[in-house]
């Protein structure tokens, strides 16, 4: 492949790489722009799938302004190097062409809950080690969030498509559409050397009243699987994360009268900055300090909001709270809650596991890793916490 390397042109290579620093792989960035600017994509292609299975996705996905891109030290003129776009022409190729090389069985066998980002990885890296692969997944296809969350409009399936066939093509075996549940893991872990936890965050945080009315729904339902609401409809969408952002931006995609409410400032959301622009530039309306109370059906449906306040603590740190007796009534149609997930632990807890930081736990053959580990984070996260348990294996 030739890529375009006038994008990286400006590139100073520097020592101790702020933007290197600042990803949350330390993916090598000026040696991958040295190798590109010297010819030798396929180097810099190879070093990038092996350093970061998901490099492909991390590209388009990551929060760039909060890590390399934002990190560069030629932002202070205004001129920061944008190194993902590079990573994507690369890593989409390189995936396209990649066909895995798989060690003889070494007579082991892994089985990984959870067809994620993490799982995904953690199977790939293993399998190519020659253990023997069982992935459970209780969606029919593999890839997670990546498939089930995050929507068309910000990431193309295909990408994941071919992510599901290298694996495939590693002799993994994907048992798809399969629930576990506390029962079935103890028998799948009697059958398998090692048990790797994979299955994310999936449990909607719930806002405590009125969660159940017909007219609430929960964005990780809505995006996962694609309920589409009516043109007319009046939808409030609840949250400032990137959950509540895809959710506004599919929900506006049906109904213009889509809006999105957030308990602090704009500038607090935990979004990525271009996933707030682009709900920007979609023309949503953001209304901010609005800190939802309770969902109500009487007289009508919809929330109530407290008035929230920002304030300076005498440490000089900021926080929000509620203005006192600011109780106000939003009528709506539908509302949507994207308040953060939380980690189903159910499958472990009865085993009194301890689980380390680092993903192993108080059972030698037992590990967490992912979303499961690290409550809801970010696919580079969820990679980067395989490549944290990969020691403990041949
Ligand atoms: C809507 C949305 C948007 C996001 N946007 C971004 C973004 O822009 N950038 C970014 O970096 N991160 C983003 N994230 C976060 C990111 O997707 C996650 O951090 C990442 O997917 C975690 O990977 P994982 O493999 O740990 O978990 P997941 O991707 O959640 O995969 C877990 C898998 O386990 C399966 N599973 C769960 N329980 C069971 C069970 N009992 N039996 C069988 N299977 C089970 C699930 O079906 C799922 O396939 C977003 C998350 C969401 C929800
Ligand atoms: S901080 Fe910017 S200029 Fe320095 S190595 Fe990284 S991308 Fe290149």
């Amino acid at each position: 492949m030739s890529v375009d390397t006038t994008i990286v042109s400006q590139c100073l290579h520097c020592k101790n790489a702020r933007c290197q620093a600042a990803c949350p792989i330390h993916t090598d960035i000026p040696k991958v722009i040295e190798w590109v600017q010297q010819g030798k994509e396929s180097q810099a292609q190879q070093y990038l799938f092996d350093h970061n299975f998901f490099s492909a996705i991390c590209a388009i996905v990551c929060d760039h302004s909060r890590q390399c891109y934002g990190h560069c030290i030629l932002n202070f003129k205004n001129d920061p190097v944008p190194f993902y776009q590079l990573e994507a022409a690369l890593s989409l190729d390189y995936l396209r062409h990649y066909h895995p090389m798989v060690q003889p069985s070494n007579q082991k066998s892994v089985a990984i809950i959870g067809a994620g980002p993490a799982g995904m990885t953690v199977a790939f890296k293993l399998a190519c080690r020659g253990y023997t692969i069982d992935l459970y997944d209780k969606h029919e296809q593999m890839g997670g969030v990546l498939r089930y969350g995050i929507p068309d409009f910000r990431l193309d399936k295909t990408i994941v498509d071919q992510y599901q066939r290298i694996l495939l093509e590693c002799g993994i075996c994907f048992h798809g559409s399969t629930i576990v549940d506390p029962v079935m893991v103890k028998t799948i872990a009697a059958m398998h050397d090692d048990l790797i936890y994979a299955n994310g965050a999936w449990i909607a945080r719930k806002l405590g009243q009125g969660d159940e009315l017909p007219f609430v729904y929960s964005a990780l339902d809505v995006l996962e699987n694609h309920i589409h609401f009516d043109s007319n409809q009046k939808i409030i969408v609840l949250g400032g994360g990137n959950v509540a952002m895809d959710a506004v931006r599919h929900c506006h995609r049906d109904s213009p009268n889509t809006l999105l409410y957030y308990r602090k400032q704009i500038a607090d959301m935990p979004a990525n900055p271009d996933e707030i622009q682009a709900v920007k530039d979609e023309g949503i309306e953001i209304h901010e300090l609005a800190a939802p109370v309770r969902f109500v059906d009487s007289p009508q449906n919809g929330i109530i909001f407290s008035k929230g306040e920002t304030l300076i603590d005498e440490k000089g740190k900021k926080y929000t709270r509620m203005v006192e007796g600011s109780e106000y009534f939003v009528a709506c149609d539908i509302a949507i809650s994207a308040i953060s997930q939380s980690v189903d632990d159910t499958l472990w807890k009865d085993d009194g596991l301890t689980i380390h930081e680092d993903g192993s736990t108080s059972d030698p053959h037992v590990y967490v890793i992912g979303d499961a580990l690290l409550k809801p984070a970010t696919v580079v996260e969820a990679v980067n916490s395989v490549n944290n348990i990969l020691k403990y294996f041949d």
